[in-house]
């Protein structure tokens, strides 16, 4: 989670979750590694399991009835109703907020939209490696680093998030453009010294939508959507989880607003997609754009790395997108000056200092 997240919440993270506090990043680039160090928190980790949790126990808390292991199945609009087919019964409601993930079935019940096209999706793979405490303490050392790699992946790059007592390491690549998922996962980890001699249990793979690629109708009748399911997830770093608790503060707002007023047509609730759109749709423009030039589609990484992974501006930049204070629709602005220099070298014309 990014400290933008914790500015999102209504309750203080509770310290259990919280695996590590990284306030530094490596930045590899094939041999090169380029560091970024903050005095703050870059990034809280934690395990999904207990951020659900978590997440669950506080929706409880507020009145919500949580009923674990109950698959929705379809959907069937009904004159003063909706009624939702599930594993374990039916439920009759007013409205249904759809943040069931990309493989989730409210989209496609409540015939909002069938499938993704490949190249609106990211393929990610991901083992949890355990290493002990010690061996993630000393992986982190003082600056509390985590790693990004650039170079293992045709559109994508590859990670290595410390945890309390392993290492999550992975490996991303957009889905047009993916052969064979599990051996860019072995390639990429058989490249890096760090895990030689460590066991590598078995990887999972999982697909992410890019934001800003992504053109899903998330509005109709007496349904919402939020989250993934409704492509929420912006495209340059990957980050999906601020997007689907921003979104789903939203969706909540409209359907408890469709609920005051007994309006549930799409008409009516078509403000949430103005809302969101307002709130961060720019921002997923801006994010696509700047993953498709970077690693998405042009990859030129050495020369874009020379130009700016040292230059203070693309730090302060990295650094106000984790933290909230940067909004990724201002960072192609702060680096135009950057990105004009890169693009003369690129056309072999001369450089300005
Ligand atoms: C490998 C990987 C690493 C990532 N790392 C980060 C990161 O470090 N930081 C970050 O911000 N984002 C990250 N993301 C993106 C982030 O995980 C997602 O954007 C975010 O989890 C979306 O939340 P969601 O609630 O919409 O969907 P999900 O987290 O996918 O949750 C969907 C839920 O719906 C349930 N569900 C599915 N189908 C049904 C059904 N039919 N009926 C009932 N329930 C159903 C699922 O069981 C699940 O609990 C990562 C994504 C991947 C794939």
């Amino acid at each position: 989670m990014t400290p933008k997240v914790l500015g999102l919440l209504d309750f203080k993270l509770p310290e259990e979750i919280i695996e590590s506090v990284t306030t530094s990043a490596r930045i590899h680039v094939g041999p090169r590694c380029f560091d970024f160090h903050s005095g703050n928190p870059l990034v809280y980790m934690t395990s999904r399991s207990k951020f659900d949790t978590l997440l669950a126990t506080k929706a409880a808390e507020a009145g919500a009835e949580f009923r674990d292991d109950t698959l929705v199945q379809n959907l069937v609009r009904r004159a003063s109703s909706i009624e939702v087919q599930t594993t374990h019964g039916i439920f009759e409601a007013m409205i249904v907020v759809g943040c069931d993930g990309m493989g989730g079935s409210t989209a496609r019940a409540s015939g909002l939209y069938a499938r993704w096209d490949p190249s609106e999706v990211a393929y990610a793979i991901e083992s949890e490696v355990p290493i002990g405490k010690e061996a993630v303490l000393e992986f982190m050392g003082a600056e509390r680093y985590f790693d990004v790699y650039f170079g293992v992946s045709p559109a994508g790059y590859g990670w290595i998030f410390p945890k309390d007592d392993h290492l999550t390491v992975g490996v991303g690549c957009r889905l047009n453009k993916l052969r064979d998922g599990p051996q860019l996962f072995k390639n990429f980890v058989d490249s890096l010294k760090e895990l030689d001699g460590c066991d590598i249990p078995s990887p999972r793979a999982h697909l992410v939508p890019l934001g800003g690629a992504v053109h899903v109708p998330v509005v109709g009748d007496r349904v919402l959507l939020a989250g993934d399911s409704a492509g929420f997830a912006e495209a340059l770093l990957g980050e999906g989880i601020y997007f689907a608790i921003y979104g789903g503060q939203i969706a909540a707002e409209v359907a408890s607003e469709a609920c005051r007023k007994g309006r549930f047509d799409a008409d009516f609730l078509g403000s949430y997609e103005r809302r969101w759109r307002d709130a961060f749709g720019t921002d997923f423009e801006s994010s696509y754009k700047m993953a498709r030039l970077s690693y998405l589609e042009n990859y030129d990484m050495d020369r874009l790395a020379k130009f700016f992974f040292s230059a203070p501006r693309f730090h302060e930049c990295m650094m106000g997108l984790l933290d909230g204070s940067i909004r990724y629709r201002d960072v192609p602005k702060k680096l135009a000056w950057l990105y004009l220099k890169y693009k003369l070298a690129k056309l072999h014309l001369p450089v300005p200092a």
